[in-house]
């Protein structure tokens, strides 16, 4: 499976961050890994414009309706119309800011797919959970419910990104990762068989260009999902390198 850097730049950024597309663009132009650049809505069709064919675009949310009287909401359909090819679905930002749960999680993959657009969907503990001793709990949980049934693993993207790693400087020791994605793969592998083994598997979580490289070096790593770090084309590219 190709390797996934994916860039979520969340409620960041207007016309003039553009310009950064064109020098991770250059950077790009000398990796072997896919690269995927979640801007905000206002941005996407722009971006996808700029990006061309070598870096993907997405958003960072859907509606699970394709249309209708949700005033604010954007659908899957309508994302990929703006030139998205991906879409980030069950950001522990959304779970907080907007009461997703695991089943809202589920239908909205639902319609991603259905709109040809690769989700990627995210999982983590909080840090009192964590603490609990509940992580692989959590985490079989989240993956149990917010993913609908007879997927094939091609068809879309899971990220780990512990609540308390994200945005704060803190991240899990190298055998916390492993842990975790050696299960995610073997739960996958339990409900969707061998095809599992093409899901890219992404981290996500205060990923520097610093840490970049023993993190992509962890078993079951496919890639990252990187928030603050991929709002700069110097360190977003400097991750990319590492991959
Ligand atoms: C994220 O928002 O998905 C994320 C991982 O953020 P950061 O890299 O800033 O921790």
């Amino acid at each position: 499976m190709r390797k996934l850097a994916a860039g979520n730049w969340k409620m960041n950024g207007t016309s003039a961050e553009l310009s950064e597309l064109d020098a991770l663009a250059k950077v790009h132009a000398e990796s072997s890994v896919d690269v995927l650049i979640c801007p905000p809505a206002t941005l996407l069709s722009r971006a996808a414009d700029r990006a061309g064919n070598s870096i993907f675009v997405g958003g960072q949310d859907c509606h699970a309706a394709k249309s209708g009287a949700h005033t604010g909401d954007i659908s899957a359909d309508m994302l990929k119309d703006a030139g998205a090819t991906h879409v980030i679905l069950g950001h522990s930002e959304r779970r907080t800011d907007h009461g997703e749960t695991d089943a809202t999680v589920r239908v909205k993959t639902v319609a991603a797919l259905g709109a040809g657009l690769l989700p990627l969907v995210c999982v983590g503990e909080t840090e009192s959970e964590r603490d609990a001793g509940d992580t692989l709990d959590v985490i079989r949980s989240q993956l149990a419910g917010s993913l609908p049934d007879d997927l094939n693993g091609a068809d879309f993207v899971v990220a780990y990104e512990p609540v308390w790693a994200i945005g704060t400087g803190r991240v899990p020791t190298l055998y916390q990762i492993a842990e975790v994605h050696e299960l995610m793969r073997a739960e996958l592998t339990g409900r969707f068989g061998s095809s599992a083994n093409e899901t890219p598997l992404l981290y996500g979580g205060s990923v520097k260009p610093g840490n970049a490289a023993e993190i992509f070096a962890t078993s079951n790593v496919d890639g990252a999902l990187v928030g603050g770090a991929s709002l700069k084309a110097s360190d977003f590219g400097a991750i990319i390198q590492a991959l």
